[in-house]
């Protein structure tokens, strides 16, 4: 392990047994599965742009990605259609506003304000360019899966739950058509959506994703470029002003980096050129991010300087 590397282990060790002790917060309960999902779990892991791998307690549970499944679904619709072709038809903008906001679609003539809430997520689901649905989903699948280095898959009880429950991102998929800003069938779309909130991975394969992104787009475990360099850039902007949603400013005030949260507890950071932090705790703040996992990585990355808007 590099010398980087053993300091970093002790800061995370020290990361997570404070964080262990903090009762703060409470699982996602508007998706039945969530809700049932142990408390007190708590995982961290980290891989580097070298492909080195630390992990931390339980890096290896599994657990649903939830929104963070946005980012990946961001960066395939970018591969296939190109920036500005996205950027024409889902925005760049924080929304300021809860992750499912109906009032964020009111702004700027309906067009989705950013792929990383629920609205504009639909609308990138949409743009996969696939002559079906299911086509459609498994390009989704496997790009997660290129991205995570494993085969990640859907379970089956998570995507049950939340399509039986998901009447609200029906709502927003259907105002999304009537303002003409869905690309596919729109329940359709939202069908997809749900699916790809309801794969599961572990900290580890969550932050191989991260390192993917850290890398210029290369998995460093594969060795495969998953993404093209130039695409890198508009997903960490995105995770910058959005990713967890809207408490977006405050974690670019405290941590300075570029992150993605999921009401399952995952929460993803990318350290460009150095690597990936993922932390996983079901524990939720009221805006749907996990608390533990806030905790873990302000430490971390504070202890390790790794803010990018401070000067080295
Ligand atoms: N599937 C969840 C939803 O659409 C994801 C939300 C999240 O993780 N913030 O409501």
């Amino acid at each position: 392990m590099s010398q980087l590397n053993e300091k970093l282990a002790v800061v995370m060790q020290q990361a997570l047994d404070d964080a262990k002790t903090n009762m703060g917060g409470e699982n996602a309960s508007y998706i039945p599965f969530l809700a049932s999902v142990p408390s007190e779990l708590t995982g961290l892991a980290f891989v580097s742009v070298t492909g080195e791998i630390i992990q931390l307690q339980d890096a290896d549970y599994k657990f649903a990605i939830e929104s963070i499944s946005k980012i990946m679904t961001l960066g395939l619709v970018l591969e296939q259609s190109g920036a500005d072709a996205l950027h024409s038809k889902v925005g760049a903008e924080p929304t300021g506003m809860p992750f499912n906001s109906v009032l964020a679609i009111e702004l700027h003539q309906g067009k989705p304000l950013t792929p990383l809430v629920n609205a504009g997520a639909m609308a990138t689901v949409s743009l996969v360019k696939a002559t079906d649905k299911e086509q459609r989903w498994q390009q989704i699948l496997n790009f997660q899966s290129l991205l995570a280095n494993s085969a990640i898959a859907l379970s089956d009880e998570v995507n049950q739950s939340e399509q039986t429950t998901n009447t609200h991102n029906r709502a927003i998929a259907l105002l999304l058509e009537s303002s003409g800003r869905m690309y596919s069938e729109p329940l359709e779309a939202c069908d997809v959506y749900t699916r790809q909130c309801s794969t599961l991975f572990n900290a580890v394969e969550l932050a191989t994703v991260g390192a993917t992104l850290a890398n210029g787009g290369k998995n460093p475990c594969s060795g495969k470029q998953v993404i093209q360099a130039e695409n890198i850039p508009h997903i960490l902007a995105e995770m910058a002003m959005e990713g967890l949603y809207d408490t977006s400013g405050d974690w670019a005030y405290d941590v300075g980096l570029p992150g993605k949260s999921g009401v399952g507890g995952g929460l993803l950071t990318v350290i460009p050129n150095i690597g990936a932090l993922a932390a996983f705790s079901p524990r939720l703040d009221p805006f749907g991010n996990s608390v533990r996992g806030q905790q873990m990585i302000k430490h971390v990355t504070q202890a390790m300087a790794w803010n990018l808007f401070s000067s080295k």
